[in-house]
């Protein structure tokens, strides 16, 4: 099949509990031609996580070694631990002409701008405060002093949301996931994206 467009990079940024991770499975599952670049984070693995789907769980120091390589496209620290997207893996996923989704934090959205000017960038908010420290304290897995952490730096990511194109509620999930669908389906239409070439090709000839 000739590919008429090239490939989108979508960022998706929200504070932890705003249950991105499950819109973005949604998301996935409705656009197959659509993938995830995973992340490598030095943090343990959650109970359910499995090595190389979620994550790839590596050791500081191996993390360290790949910055030296230059390795990663943006690299953050968060929570104390360290979290990277890997260039190799973008440059796969676009090479077999799908769109890449990043699941990453603000400081990483922004050095994402910085490498790919026409990246799409979306945060998801949680529909209110209240809701947020319920999700977060409805984990199990983390602490008190975690949860207390993370509902500060949901503040301070929350600070930065106009940096982004598009901000999504995700109060109903359906809801959220459709204006999220309609988010990604716009930006493969745009003008700029297409394949001038083959719009050319097959047009543009004279009879
Ligand atoms: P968690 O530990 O809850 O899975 O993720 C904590 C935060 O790290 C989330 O905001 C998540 O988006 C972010 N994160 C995950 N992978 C990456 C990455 O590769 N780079 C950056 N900058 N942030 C990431």
């Amino acid at each position: 099949m000739i590919r008429k467009r090239t490939g989108n990079l979508i960022v998706l940024s929200a504070p932890s509990g705003a249950g991105k991770t499950t819109l973005c499975q949604k998301l996935l599952a409705e656009m197959p031609d659509m993938q995830m670049s995973v992340s490598y984070t030095t943090r343990q693995p959650r109970a359910g996580e499995v090595d190389g789907v979620h994550y790839s769980f590596i050791e500081k120091e191996r993390f360290q070694a790949m910055i030296a390589d230059a390795e990663f496209v943006e690299w953050a620290e968060v929570h104390g631990n360290y979290y990277g997207t890997s260039r190799r893996r973008i440059e796969e996923i676009r090479a077999a002409g799908k769109d890449v989704v990043l699941d990453i934090d603000v400081q990483g959205a922004r050095q994402i701008r910085q490498v790919f000017p026409d990246s799409v960038h979306i945060f998801i908010l949680p529909p209110s405060q209240e809701a947020l420290r319920q999700r977060l304290e409805g984990r199990m897995s983390d602490a008190p002093e975690v949860i207390a952490r993370r509902l500060q730096k949901a503040r301070d990511e929350i600070r930065e949301y106009r940096l982004y194109d598009y901000v999504i509620i995700n109060d109903s999930l359906d809801a959220a996931l459709q204006e999220l669908l309609s988010v990604v389906r716009a930006e493969r239409a745009r003008v700029d994206r297409f394949d001038h070439a083959w719009v050319a090709a097959s047009f543009l000839k004279e009879e």
